[in-house]
């Protein structure tokens, strides 16, 4: 097997050029899972852990641009404030070592229904950058995972970092599993509220071929909220609109029956996330206003 060791980001690229069959690595917690149990033989890894570019975080344009490199342990600590969703979502991945080693872009690389960075992508409205020699492109996350474990990635490119607003409003991750840490999500929700734009994000997990939204159940709670004058005056709302609001989330999957769960059983706790999902962030909405 042969190994690549770019140190810089220029490097790394003209590597993958080269190269586009070398598989990279970055925490290596999908990628040495994968070759341990000998599903994946790649002729050439491309390690990516000297390239400090992946590394780091900033500003662009109102947006955070998160290296594909940052691990969650850093996104828990450094960006937990302005990223909630996507920081809870993170504190339920793995244990401590593999939130240690374990990244986001290797999420993304990975592109598992089941990978819990992806609803809060998905609610925010997050973009994935994805770069070559020949230039770089901004995906929505939306329009980024393409089937079971594959994205819109070409061979030729690799995974430069992720765009995301800071969060406008209250955001929340649920996922169900069948113990408390260390778990593949049976199935998950995440929830972003955007008061700015009068706007409700959604993100389903390991319910469907691909992570996906819920636009239907997402336009229904706007047309409720907005309707109901509810920004402006954030009273109780109906528990007919919310268990609604669960049921639109539910029909968005596209659960299969396998060892983790059963579709009608993903199905229905769905619903039970969305329901509690809206419910603690639009408490916490209410909070805030009141303050
Ligand atoms: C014990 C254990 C528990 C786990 N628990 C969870 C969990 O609770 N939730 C969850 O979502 N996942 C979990 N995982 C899976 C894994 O930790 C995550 O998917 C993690 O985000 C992978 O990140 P990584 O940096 O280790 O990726 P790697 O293993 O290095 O790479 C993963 C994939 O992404 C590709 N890749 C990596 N970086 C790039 C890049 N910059 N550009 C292009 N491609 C790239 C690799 O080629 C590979 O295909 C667990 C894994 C283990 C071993």
């Amino acid at each position: 097997m042969e190994f690549l060791q770019p140190t810089s980001w220029p490097e790394a690229l003209a590597m993958k050029a080269a190269h586009p069959e070398a598989m990279p690595i970055a925490g290596g917690t999908d990628v040495m899972v994968e070759i341990n149990l000998d599903r994946h033989r790649p002729a050439a890894i491309m390690d990516l852990t000297r390239v400090a570019e992946l590394t780091v975080w900033g500003t662009e344009d109102g947006f955070l641009r998160v290296g594909a490199g940052v691990t969650y342990a850093r996104l828990i600590d450094e960006l937990g404030d302005r990223l909630p969703g996507l920081a809870m979502a993170s504190r339920t991945v793995g244990s401590p070592q593999i939130r240690n080693r374990g990244t986001v872009g290797g999420n993304l690389g990975s592109a598992s229904p089941a990978g819990d960075a992806h609803p809060p992508l998905l609610a925010s409205n997050a973009l994935v950058e994805v770069a070559s020699t020949g230039g770089s492109r901004r995906l929505p996350a939306h329009d980024f995972f393409t089937g079971p474990k594959r994205n819109a990635m070409r061979k030729d490119e690799l995974i430069a970092a992720f765009l995301i607003e800071p969060a406008k409003g209250p955001q929340q991750f649920s996922k169900v599993g069948t113990r408390n840490a260390m778990v593949i999500a049976v199935c998950s929700f995440s929830i972003a509220l955007d008061p700015e734009r009068r706007h409700v994000g959604t993100g389903i997990g390991s319910a469907a071929p691909t992570p996906l939204a819920a636009p239907e159940a997402e336009r229904f709670l706007e047309g409720v909220l907005d309707e109901g004058g509810f920004w402006e005056s954030p009273n109780d709302i109906e528990a007919a609109a919310i268990a609604r609001f669960g049921e639109l989330v539910a029909a968005a999957a596209r659960p299969i029956d396998d060892v983790r769960g059963t579709a009608s059983y993903r199905r229905h706790a769905l619903a039970v996330m969305a329901r509690r999902s809206f419910s603690w962030a639009w408490s916490d909405y209410r909070t805030r206003a009141s303050a």
